[in-house]
């Protein structure tokens, strides 16, 4: 029987090769940091969600073993049988008292939050208003439940606000965005968004995996940027990218909300307990956070040296308010080179082109960490200017 499907398969697989989209994995031997081994070579990493420099930091990896050994290595079960212990527990109220919300629940990752957030709270009565950009997670999980489907291009509050006039046949309504946008490093406007929600009656809702731990006065997400703690219905965010770059998601806001997630929302109730090690180490990472500011502030200091020195050798490059820096290319194959190019010179970045991005609208898209020093940034920014010398790029 395999023999049709591997035929099929086969050509599939020729087919995405022949478009150029075959997505080849580069090996790590290193630990995850600013500067990593890569196919023998030490390579600068400008590609990874390390946001606060976190993921080879060792005071965390120190709680995870110190916790492996106070609470075993696996859970062997969901958290309402026998999954839940004591640091499951700490944890969400740490992730309460960071965001500001009332209460939190634990995913394996935050695409399983996303997965098991909507069908939960609405059915085919009500809403759920999204932005085209948001991440595939949330896009899966909308699927998922009944509600009637509204979308708005990126950003857009003319169309949300269409959106929202619309439904209003429907009896809740929520707005659902990411708080960070990943290929351009633009900011939803929750101002705006929270204003429109008021004025519409929806809830709303933001995914805060680029957000949290970057933006904001002290990095605690968009609540912070825009001061509009409370506004907000639902969280969701990664303990994947700023916040060590382990694994586990979650959910936080409303303790009516996350209570009803805790007795009905799938990916919760049918999935493993997070680890205690990465519970361990996630709540280490939250007690540094609350100590010092220091992992974000640099952070937000190399962003602006970057930009700066970025824009200042005449580069194009998207504005932000986030880690995220989208130097514009515009053509595909050039994107491609230019990363390639790079990392001869010893800079690990990602040329990004359709369809991750819109057509002509190719870029490489370096994010910035505070595991980065002067030397490091120097060392990008010089390489920028020598490949672009050499493939003679006007921007
Ligand atoms: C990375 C990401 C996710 C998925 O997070 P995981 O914890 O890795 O599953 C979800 N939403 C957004 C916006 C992301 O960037």
């Amino acid at each position: 029987m395999y023999g049709d499907l591997k035929k099929y398969l086969t050509a599939e697989l020729q087919s995405i090769e022949d478009a150029g989209l075959y997505k080849k994995e580069r090996i790590i031997t290193s630990s995850q940091s600013s500067e990593i081994e890569v196919g023998g070579k030490t390579v600068l990493n400008f590609c990874a969600n390390n946001y606060l420099g976190l993921s080879n930091n060792a005071r965390i990896i120190e709680a995870a073993k110190r916790t492996m050994d106070t609470h075993g290595f696996g859970m062997s079960s969901v958290r309402f049988i026998c999954g839940t212990q004591d640091i499951h527990k700490r944890l969400e109220a740490a992730v309460s008292n960071y965001f500001g919300t009332e209460d939190t629940i634990l995913y394996a990752a935050c695409f399983d939050a996303n997965g098991g957030v909507f069908e939960p709270l609405f059915s085919d009565e009500d809403a759920i208003i999204s932005d085209s950009l948001n991440h595939a997670s949330i896009i899966d999980g909308v699927r998922l439940c009944k509600a009637k489907r509204y979308r708005y291009a990126n950003a857009d509050m003319n169309e949300l606000e269409n959106c929202l006039l619309e439904a209003q046949a429907q009896r809740f309504r929520i707005i659902v965005t990411d708080g960070v946008f990943s290929m351009d490093g633009n900011v939803a406007p929750m101002d705006k968004i929270c204003n429109l929600a008021e004025k519409y009656k929806a809830l709303v809702m933001v995914d805060e995996c680029h957000s949290a731990g970057v933006v904001g006065k002290t990095g605690r997400g968009v609540n912070e940027l825009f001061n509009i703690c409370g506004h907000i219905d639902i969280h969701t965010g990664t303990f994947g990218k700023a916040f060590g770059g382990g694994i586990g998601g979650f959910t936080t806001g409303r303790k009516e909300i996350i209570d009803l997630l805790r007795q009905r929302s799938r990916p919760y109730l049918f999935s493993n307990s997070i680890p205690p090690a990465i519970a361990g180490a996630s709540l280490e990472v939250f007690k540094m956070l609350d100590e010092s500011d220091a992992f974000h502030s640099s952070l937000v200091e190399n962003v602006e040296y970057f930009r700066t020195k970025m824009l200042a050798s005449g580069f194009d490059i998207k504005p932000t308010q986030s880690a995220i820096c989208a130097v514009m290319l515009y053509d595909a194959k050039l994107s491609q080179e230019f990363a390639a190019r790079m990392l001869d010179e010893g800079i690990y970045v990602t040329g990004f082109y359709y369809p991750v991005v819109p057509h002509g609208q190719a870029r490489i898209r370096v994010q910035l960490s505070a595991a980065h020093n002067r030397t490091h940034l120097d060392k990008c920014i010089n390489a920028f200017n020598k490949v672009r010398g050499e493939l003679r790029v006007k921007n």
